[in-house]
């Protein structure tokens, strides 16, 4: 992918082209994207797929997948498998650098049984609790381990005997022997293993205790001669640790790099979060469109070149911010202008009768495809005596500023004729059921030979050739900016979800050509937003989802006169 190539050159980018210009590392660029295997991807991790992988295309370099599997409760191949998909899905590509962590766990545990032996690691038999108390606080120091100068022989018998499976879960751990006193907490004895009898989802019961994420990280990167380890913030006290066990081991050490999290107003990126949403039936599952997880926006009409591009424009840094839900709309917004076809839709209908049209005759008139795109041609759509506008089109007694239709007002029909309203029928609740008109015929397609003017185009449908739809209107999955934001502390983030989130049109009437449009594929109904077909669709019963609307003011540029 090469949308990445005209990216300012952020940080990141930088100390790249510094390396390569000072030879650090041979020339090489390698990075890698490591996901864990514990839920779906977001636009989150989005964006660390593009920095990865964009990085390793503009500077000649490679960029790895590599699975971050070292925890075999939350882990399983259902993720494993739809995150390859995302990834490609996102137009990215790791060729045969498919990797494993686990298929590290030998090494791993060959290089601590060597930190054993060169005095830098210690079997510890304290509880878990036990550790976290002796570790003291940042001008506390902490209190070495009862256990922190066991002989290199008992470590090693007692590390063994731990992989052999001889003690229960939480008996030992591993941990580095660094320095109890050190202002950094992270360096204090830090854990490397610990015993879980558990699955996992690739290697089975072959082991039964587990490195943690700071042993394991950081010689998986080793393992795959890593030059950048690009991650995000929060890993950034952590690399003192990283660059510990490099040189500890003394193996190849590659820079870790840290950058901004990407977070959105109005929605949630932590996984935890969304399996929450997704196991407590908050949302239909982990493609719903309301989530920000890279299924939930493909369902929801984004494409990757729009997903690709927010991720370029809002860029790296050092410093944690919240991107505002808006940026990313608007860029898929402006890739679906250039790509989608019109289509006229009416979500909400209301009948027009169209006196002087003869009854039972039709025709079939030429309508623009995309004025943005030429090549996209032209189609015919049926017009006929009765059609369908939108309910709110019509008033019938319109204040000052109302320049759709109204009793007496002349309109334009999009792509049709000039009508003028001349009368109206309600039923006995006093709501109008029909609009009647009239048309001049010699407004065919839209404008009137005299040059008269009118202040308003609607768009119609054929009520004849009509195909009834349901669609799906999108809102933000949260009611305020930020879902921890809660008033009352006995309420958590989830009553803050959105209950208008979702709102179902079930008898929307679409222009024919509708009726057949293909799952995913992607249309503006005109002045009132971009929608895609959406994968609950059968013959007979289309579904859409609303993308996204249209930005306020081009709806309001697309019904001007
Ligand atoms: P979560 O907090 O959602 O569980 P994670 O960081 O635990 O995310 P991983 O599977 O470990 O998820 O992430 C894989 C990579 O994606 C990591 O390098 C991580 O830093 C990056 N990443 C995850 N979330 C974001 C985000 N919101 N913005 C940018 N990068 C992210
Ligand atoms: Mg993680």
């Amino acid at each position: 992918m090469n949308d990445s190539a005209d990216t300012h050159r952020d940080f990141v980018r930088q100390i790249v082209e510094d390396d390569l210009r000072t030879g650090k590392w041979d020339g090489r660029v390698q990075t890698r994207f490591p996901p864990e295997p514990n839920g779906y991807l977001h636009i989150g991790h989005a964006k660390s797929i593009c920095l990865n992988f964009g990085i390793a295309a503009q500077y000649g370099g490679k960029c790895n997948l590599r699975f971050d599997d070292t925890n075999p409760e939350k882990e399983d191949t259902e993720y494993v498998e739809s995150i390859m998909e995302d990834v490609r899905w996102l137009g990215f590509d790791w060729d045969d650098r498919l990797y494993y962590a686990s298929d590290y766990f030998e090494q791993l545990y060959q290089w601590a049984e060597q930190l054993i032996r060169n005095g830098h690691a210690y079997v510890c038999s304290l509880s878990l609790e036990e550790i976290r108390a002796g570790r003291g606080t940042p001008v506390i120091p902490g209190v070495a381990s009862p256990y922190r100068d066991r002989s290199v022989e008992e470590n090693l018998d007692l590390f063994r005997r731990m992989r052999a499976g001889e003690f229960g879960d939480g008996a030992h751990v591993l941990r580095a022997r660094i320095d109890m006193a050190h202002p950094h907490m992270l360096l204090r004895d830090p854990i490397m293993y610990r015993i879980r009898h558990a699955e996992h989802h690739r290697t089975g019961s072959a082991w039964c205790i587990y490195p943690t994420y700071d042993y394991a990280h950081g010689q998986s990167d080793s393992i795959e001669r890593i030059t950048h380890s690009i991650c995000t913030l929060e890993f950034e006290n952590h690399r003192p640790l990283y660059d510990w066990y490099c040189q500890a081991i003394g193996i190849h050490h590659p820079q870790q790099i840290e950058f901004n999290r990407l977070n959105l107003t109005y929605t949630m990126m932590s996984k935890r979060r969304l399996l929450e949403l997704v196991k407590g039936g908050y949302v239909t599952g982990w493609d719903d469109p309301r989530i920000p997880t890279l299924r939930g926006l493909r369902r929801r009409g984004y494409t990757p070149e729009a997903i690709r591009a927010f991720c370029a424009y809002v860029g790296v840094t050092k410093h944690n911010a919240t991107m505002d839900m808006g940026v990313l709309e608007n860029h898929i917004r402006e890739d679906l202008n250039r790509r989608a076809e019109r289509r006229m839709a009416v979500l909400d209908p209301v009948k027009v009768v169209i006196t002087n049209y003869p009854e039972g005759q039709s025709e079939e008139l030429p309508a623009v495809n995309n004025p943005e795109d030429a090549a996209a041609g032209s189609r015919l759509v049926p017009f006929s005596r009765e059609l369908w506008i939108e309910r709110e089109d019509f008033m019938e007694d319109p204040p000052k500023k109302f320049f759709r239709l109204s009793p007496g007002r002349e309109v334009r029909l999009r792509w049709a004729y000039f009508i003028t309203c001349t009368g109206i029928v309600k039923d006995a609740d006093g709501r109008v059921t029909e609009i009647h008109c009239t048309y001049d015929p010699a407004t065919k397609g839209g404008d009137a030979p005299d040059g008269r003017k009118v202040k308003a185009t609607l768009h119609w449908v054929s009520a004849a050739h009509a195909v009834t739809a349901e669609v799906r209107l999108y809102d933000h999955l949260f009611r305020c900016e930020d879902p921890d934001e809660v008033a009352d502390p006995a309420l958590d983030w989830k009553s803050n979800l959105n209950p208008a989130s979702l709102v179902i049109v079930q008898n929307a009437r679409l222009e024919p050509s509708l009726g057949t449009a293909p799952v995913h594929s992607r249309f503006q109904f005109e002045r009132l937003g971009y929608f895609c077909v959406d994968a609950d669709s059968k013959p007979g019963h289309p579904v859409f989802n609303r993308t996204v609307t249209l930005k306020d003011t081009w709806a309001r540029e697309q019904s001007k006169g």
